[in-house]
């Protein structure tokens, strides 16, 4: 496959140069430079957001009946499919994940698409009794320009979850992409045209987050934020948003923890192992990273995870075509050496590696996929984040225990309970603080399901119909009938 060796930024309808430059793409699958990308600087990011702000102030989005902006966002779903073959392997090649992982991304980007499509038509007002003499009603308006912050662990797919749900209810959209993965952006902005979107109301753009991150969280012009990532950076956008008095909605990552109990299936469990750990090489904001285990099963199921992690074959995610037991590179050797270091803090803290836990002796950023033992609840492994295949079992004696370590971090993402007793699971579930609960499958649900979470995981909702409410503001209208 020849990959074109330079992408630029789509502004204002048109693909442009950057100011700032030019950013190399790795491929983390052979450490090989892949291609060359625009970087935007702070006048371009003010060009998009300007030309945002003009398609708003024009009401060609706003005012177009609900139905008819629906259709054209899920014409951008299947201008997607009908390009898997080329934005699936561009994918792999940028970010490492195999090839069929890659599809699926492509496939749930789409499904975005389809649902905030769909959904566009549904957002109704109401309307309220004040008495003889009044009609009141409310209604939902866009905010106008809505910034998304996308990172590189989903790009594809985390741009369709804000791009989808911002045109659904009439927003115009500037959209950032992660400086290690923007190449499979481009496509949005030949989907934008496909579909007949003005110029303007799609912008994608790459750029340093210090600059063209920075620019956009802070630009006066931006009327709502959309930002998935790091807790730091989340931090520092909301700080951004708030000098702006405009809303925005943060997804920040997790340390999700799965709660088996003594009468769990855990052949079953073995696939959510596989999926819940190891897909995307566990670069997932609600990766099962760690498991919280009755101690009269822990020795079973820690010989169970270690032999889903010595089954996969890790490699270049290009030659892993077929769904199965592969693993791909991670997004970049920081990264993976990052996660390598934490386990051997983890190693230096008592923790015992079971398997795995060292750079692979293959070209590309692969971590061989780790299973840790011996982990107390309060180790750095334990709390923090690691973004990597790497997952630290913990025993429990009882229930209460077991609440207390899944609750035990400054985070809130998502929580799993695996167990054949349905009164178990909805005591846990309802205990466990987090915005999304799995009850015997890890990552059960969908774009239909809201999605968001508590503590230092982030605030407001993205997916579901609970995601519509943060792209748009109410407005009252009272009528006095003489
Ligand atoms: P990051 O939060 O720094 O980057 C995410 C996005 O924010 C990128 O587009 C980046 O350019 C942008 N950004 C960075 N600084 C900014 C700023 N000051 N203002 C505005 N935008 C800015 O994440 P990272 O450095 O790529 O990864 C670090 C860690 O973050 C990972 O190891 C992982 O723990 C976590 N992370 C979580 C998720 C998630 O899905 N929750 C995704 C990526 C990374």
């Amino acid at each position: 496959m020849t990959i074109k060796p330079y992408w630029k930024n789509y502004i204002d309808g048109a693909f442009v140069d950057g100011g700032a430059g030019r950013v190399d793409v790795i491929n983390p699958g052979t450490g090989e430079k892949l291609a060359e990308h625009a970087l935007a600087d702070e006048a371009d990011v003010d060009r998009a957001v300007q030309s945002a702000k003009r398609v708003h102030h024009s009401g060609v989005l706003s005012a177009m009946r609900p139905v008819e902006r629906g259709r054209m966002v899920q014409a951008i779903g299947r201008y997607l499919l009908d390009h898997m073959d080329e934005i699936a392997p561009l994918l792999t090649l940028e970010q490492g994940k195999p090839l069929w992982e890659a599809q699926n991304e492509v496939r749930g980007a789409a499904r975005y698409f389809e649902y905030y499509g769909n959904q566009a038509e549904t957002l109704e007002g109401r309307s309220i009794p004040l008495g003889e003499g009044y009609f009141d009603f409310t209604h939902y308006e866009p905010f106008g320009v809505s910034a998304q912050i996308i990172p590189w662990n989903f790009p594809l797919e985390m741009s369709a979850r804000s791009l989808s749900t911002g045109l659904a209810t009439g927003n115009a959209c500037v959209v950032k992409t992660p400086e290690l993965t923007p190449i499979s952006n481009y496509i949005y902005g030949h989907a934008a045209e496909a579909v007949g979107l003005p110029a303007g109301a799609v912008n994608i753009l790459c750029g340093w987050g210090h600059q063209a991150g920075a620019a956009l969280s802070a630009h006066p012009d931006v009327n709502q934020i959309v930002f998935t990532g790091s807790v730091k950076t989340g931090i520092a956008i909301a700080t951004a948003a708030a000098q702006n008095v405009v809303p925005c909605v943060l997804e920040l990552g997790g340390k999700s923890a799965a709660i088996v109990y003594d009468d769990a299936d855990l052949e079953a469990f073995e696939g959510d192992i596989r999926k819940g750990i190891f897909t995307n090489a566990g670069q997932v904001c609600s990766a099962m990273s760690r498991v919280v285990v009755h101690e009269s099963r822990h020795d079973e199921l820690v010989e169970r995870a270690v032999s889903v992690a010595r089954s996969l074959s890790v490699g270049p995610g290009i030659e892993r075509t077929e769904p199965g037991l592969t693993m791909g590179a991670m997004v970049s050797e920081a990264q993976r050496d990052r996660a390598a270091s934490m386990v051997a803090e983890a190693e230096a803290q008592g923790a015992r590696i079971a398997t795995g836990g060292r750079k692979m002796n293959i070209p590309g950023a692969c971590l061989d996929p780790t299973v840790l033992t011996n982990v107390t609840p309060d180790m750095s492994i334990a709390q923090d984040e690691v973004f990597g295949p790497v997952l630290s079992v913990i025993p429990f004696k009882d229930e209460a225990e077991a609440i207390q370590i899944a609750n035990g971090t400054d985070y809130g993402l998502v929580g799993g309970v695996f167990t054949r007793d349905l009164d178990r699971a909805t005591r846990a579930a309802r205990q466990i603080r987090a915005g999304q609960i799995f009850v015997n499958d890890w990552f059960a649900g969908g774009v239909e399901t809201p999605f968001g979470g508590y503590g230092k995981s982030g605030y407001g909702r993205e997916k579901g119909r609970e995601a519509l409410l943060n792209y748009v503001q109410t407005k009252n209208v009272a009528i006095r009938v003489r």
